[in-house]
């Protein structure tokens, strides 16, 4: 039976505490989503009323740049459990309202590896396909099977299978259709032949430090909690969306000019011909990590990370990116694409 009591909405709630930047807004309207029943309803009331309305996970991956208008629907659908097994995998179904860290640490603690490389990646189960979050060599489209989403086109619940979702580097049909599907669940198939996912340097080298040849699933997970916590700023200290910008994939022909006049350029070789730059080292040429502007700061160890560092707004914090995007044009001609929704 749906909550009747959680379908009243809230009126002019604080968003300061649910997004990871922890800049200041409030919304119109406040929904805690705990059954599709209530999301029907959500969207009943907003359509009826003629407000907008967002759909909000963990907050870390939006910058709110002003107060919102209309109806946040804030994803609070919980549960998780294994669903199917194979000969080849074990199948968990996770509800869009679960911590995705949590979700990682609970399989492995199943005994269920294949999620590791993602560990201490903040947010919901819900927002992970939105961007097909990737770190350390891995995707969530390597590992999840389909998803169900309610289409507020047709109003139903409908199951999408992974061929139909679009995945690519920080994207998705859900990054490019936004409004069309608020996903519900995912389900993930998680290999019982299981092999270590080692390609990427930092991993690589923060385990051979510590003369682990052949890692189990515990060991990259705790080597991805360590360098992750080395290199990124924890946003409930100081606030933050991870990565501020994607990294540009530019043609060879432009890498090549690029080289030519930047021999230090760092760029990674893609499979289709295309390079891929490193964002974080073109801003640091502008000369902009560990740099202010108004409120906002650059993080001084990670030029693609922009934080707050107590006062600012999201205006303050779109400011600083815009300027930096501005520099980065002017010096390398490279447009940089920022990486969490600006609301
Ligand atoms: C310190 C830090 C490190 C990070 N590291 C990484 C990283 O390594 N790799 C990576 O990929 N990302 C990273 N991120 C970004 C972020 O954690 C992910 O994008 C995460 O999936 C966002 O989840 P969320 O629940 O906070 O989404 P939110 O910020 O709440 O929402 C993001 C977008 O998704 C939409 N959305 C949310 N839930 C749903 C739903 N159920 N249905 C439909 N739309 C929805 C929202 O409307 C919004 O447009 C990092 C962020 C931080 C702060």
């Amino acid at each position: 039976m749906p909550n009747y009591i959680n379908m009243q909405p809230l009126a002019h709630h604080s968003l300061q505490s649910l997004n990871t930047l922890g800049v200041p807004a409030h919304a119109a309207w406040y929904l805690a989503v705990d059954s599709v029943d209530t999301l029907k309803a959500g969207l009943a009331r907003a359509e009826r009323e003629g407000l907008p309305w967002l759909v909000l996970g963990g907050g870390s991956n939006l910058v709110l740049t002003r107060d919102y208008p209309g109806l946040v629907l804030h994803m609070a659908l919980r549960g998780r459990s294994l669903v199917d097994e194979t000969e080849s995998h074990y199948y968990i179904t996770a509800q869009a309202g679960e911590n995705w860290h949590e979700l990682v640490q609970w399989t492995l603690e199943q005994g269920w590896p294949g999620l590791e490389n993602l560990a201490l990646i903040p947010g919901t189960v819900g927002a992970a396909p939105i961007q097909n979050i990737g770190a350390y060599g891995l995707e969530l489209a390597e590992r999840l099977v389909y998803l169900e989403a309610f289409d507020t086109q047709t109003r139903q619940v409908v199951r999408l299978d992974k061929s139909v979702c679009g995945f690519g580097y920080r994207d998705s049909i859900f990054k490019r259709q936004p409004q069309r599907y608020i996903i519900l669940n995912v389900t993930l198939a998680l290999p019982k032949a299981w092999q270590p996912v080692v390609t990427y340097r930092d991993l690589a080298e923060s385990l051979a430090a510590q003369g682990i040849g052949t890692p189990t699933a515990a060991q990259i997970f705790d080597a991805v909690v360590a360098v992750r916590q080395r290199k990124l700023p924890d946003p409930a200290r100081l606030g933050n969306v991870g990565s501020f910008f994607k990294n540009p994939i530019v043609s060879a022909v432009q890498q090549q000019a690029l080289l030519a006049r930047f021999p230090q350029l760092v760029s990674y070789p893609q499979a289709d011909g295309a390079y891929k730059l490193a964002a974080a080292w073109l801003i640091d040429q502008c000369g902009w990590k560990g740099k202010s502007l108004g409120r906002a700061r650059v993080h001084d160890q990670q030029a693609l990370v922009l934080v707050n560092p107590g006062q600012a707004t999201g205006a303050d914090i779109l400011q600083l990116a815009q300027a930096i995007q501005r520099d980065v044009q002017a010096r390398f001609g490279v447009m940089l694409e920022p990486e969490p929704h600006i609301l």
